[in-house]
């Protein structure tokens, strides 16, 4: 892990909300946007809510219309997180907004069509405080209407492929918006270029930070659904993040939007940059050793298993003791799976040999009785690594090198346990 660029900080937030610091070296933020309208007021603060409650830090909300910006008046009074007003066309909205008391205004000064008017919300933040972030997003920089005017811009940058003509377009988008920016002394900004194209978004973002200072708010945008945004948003965004750039993420799926403040929030906590809060559960792909119905344990162990547990203990499933103890290493709490039965070990100490049948209900007793002993301060997590030596266990456990050597043991197919 590259260490972070520290980037100039902006603060979001107020008294009520609490301020959330971006850049700077601040911990990485998780945003998300309401996929509600804003105007049905009751509805869109339990949207921002429920995403505060999942770990979001800062939502945003979409303003198209002048109900939009009423309705945040009182939204404002209601959220548990800073808001963000998410402008485009209009910049009537970010003035109304601002006047509204969000905390922070989303802005593309590229379909904003008047310079006076890109002035006057940025008088009205500098007045209030106000960050901006500025987004060149490669579907809203590209003039659409006016192809002449496109084949201009495009032609200006020499490039041999699509994605070469973009970065620079999107570069020189960004750098006439933020010599508006610089012109009138703001600079409580930040900024992002997002695409739908992974590899695109790595060479942007990795661009832009060698160019500028600001904070960068990274994301891919549109793309797709939660199984296919998933490895399209976090092939790019944890490859920013692991070379040290990035200050705020959005990972944007089309489904619920929670969806995508877990997967953040799980991005960051994979690459050590948040404290996990809740349990944590590895578990083995299987392959031809398992004597268990694996999937279906593992699928119970994390449903029943989540929501129980507070504390970030560590929690292994494993299909069996070949391999397991080393894919285990650093569990507080393991279960090797056998032929038909499981032992669980709590931090090195073999506690339970169980049947298949057992095995979720015990496992789930031994996580609470450790993380109670834990809270009491009689167990510290990570204390004591599973240190399992084979074959001791192999003969319990009815499977294991010495079987599979002799060829006695009866493989069966996932899902088949009966
Ligand atoms: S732990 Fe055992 S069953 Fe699971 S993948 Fe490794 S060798 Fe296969």
């Amino acid at each position: 892990m590259t260490p972070r660029k520290i980037t100039r900080q902006v603060t979001v937030g107020d008294d009520r909300v609490g301020r959330v610091r971006i850049g700077g070296g601040a911990p990485v933020v998780v945003q998300t946007m309401n996929a509600g309208y804003t105007h049905d007021i009751d509805a869109c603060v339990a949207e921002i809510n429920r995403y505060a409650k999942a770990g979001a830090d800062i939502v945003r909300v979409a303003v198209p219309e002048r109900k939009d910006t009423e309705a945040l008046k009182e939204i404002m009074r209601q959220v548990k997180v800073p808001v963000v007003a998410d402008v485009h066309f209009h910049y009537q909205r970010a003035l109304e907004a601002v006047e509204s008391g969000v905390h922070k205004i989303r802005l593309n000064p590229g379909n904003i069509s008047d310079r006076d008017q890109v002035n006057k919300v940025i008088d009205a933040c500098k007045e209030r405080g106000i960050p901006i972030r500025i987004g060149v997003n490669e579907g809203s920089i590209i003039e659409r209407r006016d192809k002449a005017r496109r084949a201009e811009e495009l032609g200006k940058f020499f490039a041999g492929h699509k994605s070469g003509h973009l970065l620079a377009l999107m570069i020189a988008k960004l750098e006439e918006y933020l010599d508006i920016f610089a012109e009138r002394d703001f600079h409580d900004v930040c900024i992002s270029a997002k695409s739908m194209d992974a590899a695109l978004v790595i060479d942007i973002y990795t661009e832009i930070s060698k160019r500028f200072d600001y904070p960068l708010h990274l994301g891919v945008t549109h793309a797709g659904t939660r199984d296919s945004g998933c490895i399209r948003s976090i092939s790019a965004l944890r490859g920013l993040l692991a070379n040290g750039i990035g200050d705020t993420v959005r990972i944007s799926y089309a489904s619920d939007h929670i969806d995508e403040v877990k997967d953040a929030i799980e991005m960051l906590c994979c690459l050590g940059m948040r404290e996990r809060k809740g349990v944590e559960l590895i578990a083995c792909p299987t392959c031809g050793r398992i004597q268990v119905d694996l999937f279906t344990l593992v699928k119970e162990v994390e449903k029943v298993l989540m929501p129980e547990l507070e504390l970030p203990v560590k929690v292994a499933v494993m299909g069996c003791i070949v391999n397991g103890p080393g894919e285990a290493e650093g569990a507080d709490v393991a279960v090797f799976a056998g032929d038909r039965r499981g032992i669980i070990y709590v931090q090195g100490q073999k506690v339970a040999n169980v049947t298949e049948e057992e095995i979720l209900p015990r496992l789930l007793h031994e996580c609470k009785a450790f993380e109670a002993k834990v809270k009491a301060g009689e167990a510290r997590l990570g204390e004591k690594l599973v240190e399992i030596k084979p074959p001791d266990p192999i003969g319990e456990l009815g499977s294991g090198a010495a079987k599979i050597a002799a060829g006695q043991v009866a493989q069966v197919s996932v899902g088949q346990t009966g």
